[in-house]
């Protein structure tokens, strides 16, 4: 391995240990529920689940715990709801 690779990969090291440089801005997800398999975006900051209960209220079991997963990754503060 040269030398300028063993490098980047210690930088990568140091970069893992300082999330707050990181700004998730959009990603997609497969979501494993209990009984089904979701699709969870998060789109400019909004979140999107196609599961029953996000269609009637905005916010769900699984944009939840994917907000706690990424948690200071995320931009801004999309949290619809206290989950504390
Ligand atoms: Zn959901």
């Amino acid at each position: 391995m040269d030398s300028s690779i063993i490098g980047k990969i210690e930088k990568a090291r140091q970069y893992a240990e300082e999330k707050d440089r990181v700004n998730i801005t959009s990603f997609t997800a497969k979501f494993q529920g209990n009984h089904n398999q979701y699709d969870v975006r998060l789109e400019e900051g909004a979140w999107r689940c196609d599961c029953h209960f996000f269609a009637t209220r905005d916010v769900c079991s699984h944009t939840m715990a994917l907000q706690r997963i990424l948690d200071e990754m995320l931009t801004g503060d999309p949290e619809p709801v206290s989950i504390s």
